[in-house]
């Protein structure tokens, strides 16, 4: 950081900020995570000043001997934690790992069942605001109203009716474990490719207490950076038939030069993933999950679903009369991190939503437990039950304040004008 001081202080200032923020606020966003020192000090290390255009031992550009061997690492530890034939690592994000599959396995305007926005699928799952739904013809399926979960039936009825020519399973915001074979067959059924998201939940199948796709899909994807705990990043594991045609639509059909130290990155958090320790990170994720949401529930907090199988889950606050957005901003004045996220069935613009997203991976990363996701749901609640309340809110604030202060983060990293 000193460095950075040195080099710029207007932009150290704002990263001592984000420090100090990190440090001292409870972040329960649930795409978000804590990385390890050793994933950041890689990111920053010399591999970002080389250039590496093309793929291990055959690379546009000479000097790429060291930076192979970071991608190799990547690519075989990759393959050994999710069993794939195939990997590419070079997706700069799980934005880019999805365009470059639909790019390599659809063509212009083809027809792909994807989950609905509102119902918990990603922007890139066919939304008009993104490429997805502007290239390509996205029929949405979604969840069953009364039980919060997806609608397998409907969704086979979807695909009879409009034959796509694929089916992308996962989501952003779904608390649920999906059926992947119930998925492969649907796709097989009709003749089309079966594509799995799995970003968020590609820690807990890295750790094997969420059924992995990779059996049943053509193709998965995933970002690095949530439950992973990794980099910033995308990812995407196949079939080995698939193998050229996504090399090649990541480079050089959508990427030029990969981003090396990212990729490094990549392979660290991967060599994470196979040890013991990030299995019983993982378990702790989805323990802290659950314990969250029935507190949560128990206090009259209506969650979708009405519960979670995973590291995260999707709070309906209508009861409340408060909207998501409102909900975000009080909790944030607290210290307490949220985002605001439509619900199934939505009624409010996505600036509003009706709901919010609460997930574990990084309080999990701080090492609380248990008992502390009972201080925090009943934290979440008396804010949301007395938006109004300076005198709760303060309590609050300042027992996130002491929860942070019990389980610091980067303790050698220091903030010295805002300690
Ligand atoms: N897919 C899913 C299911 C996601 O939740 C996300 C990110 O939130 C992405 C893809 C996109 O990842 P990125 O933000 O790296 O483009």
């Amino acid at each position: 950081l000193n460095i950075i001081e040195k080099a710029d202080p207007e932009l150290f200032k704002a990263i001592a900020e984000e420090l100090y923020r990190q440090k001292n606020t409870l972040e329960l966003i649930a795409s978000e995570n804590i990385v390890s020192r050793a994933v950041m000090a890689v990111q920053g290390s010399v591999l970002t000043n080389k250039y590496a255009e093309g793929y291990p031992d055959k690379r546009y550009y000479g000097g790429c001997e060291f930076v192979d061997i970071a991608e190799k690492l990547a690519i075989e530890r990759a393959k050994e934690i999710f069993g794939a034939d195939y990997v590419n690592v070079q997706p700069h994000s799980g934005s880019q790992a999805n365009m470059a599959v639909y790019f390599s396995l659809l063509e212009y305007k083809d027809t792909v069942l994807g989950m609905d926005l509102s119902h918990g699928g990603h922007l890139t799952h066919g939304s008009p605001a993104s490429f997805s739904g502007k290239f390509f013809n996205f029929i949405h399926y979604g969840v069953n109203k009364d039980t919060g979960t997806i609608d397998y039936d409907a969704l086979e009825s979807l695909a009879k009716k409009h034959k796509p020519r694929m089916i992308v399973a996962g989501a952003s915001a779904y608390p649920r474990i999906l059926d992947f074979k119930r998925l492969s067959e649907t796709a097989k059924s009709v003749g089309a490719f079966f594509m799995v998201d799995m970003a968020h939940i590609a820690g807990l199948v890295a750790a094997g207490l969420h059924p992995s796709p990779v059996p049943f899909a053509d193709v998965v994807t995933s970002t690095t950076h949530k439950t992973l705990r990794g980099p910033r990043g995308g990812l995407i594991l196949a079939k080995k038939d698939y193998g050229k045609k996504i090399d090649t639509n990541i480079f050089p059909g959508i990427q030029g030069g990969p981003l090396m130290h990212i990729i490094a990155a990549k392979a660290l958090a991967f060599n994470d993933a196979k040890t013991l320790s990030f299995k019983e990170y993982q378990k702790d994720i989805v323990k802290n999950a659950g314990v969250l949401a029935e507190r949560l529930m128990e206090k009259g907090i209506n969650l979708v679903s009405g519960g979670t199988d995973n590291h995260m889950m999707l709070a309906d606050l209508r009861n409340l009369g408060i909207t998501g957005k409102q909900a975000q901003d009080i909790l944030e004045s607290t210290g307490i991190t949220v985002n605001r996220n439509s619900i199934p069935f939505e009624t409010q613009g996505p600036f509003v939503t009706s709901g919010i997203r609460i997930g574990t991976p990084a309080i999990t990363s701080r090492g609380m437990r248990s008992a502390h996701m009972l201080l925090i749901a009943d934290l979440i609640v008396d804010v949301l039950k007395n938006p109004n309340n300076e005198k709760i809110k303060n309590k609050v604030k300042a027992d996130v304040r002491k929860l942070c202060n019990d389980f610091p983060i980067y303790p050698d990293l220091v903030c010295p004008d805002l300690e």
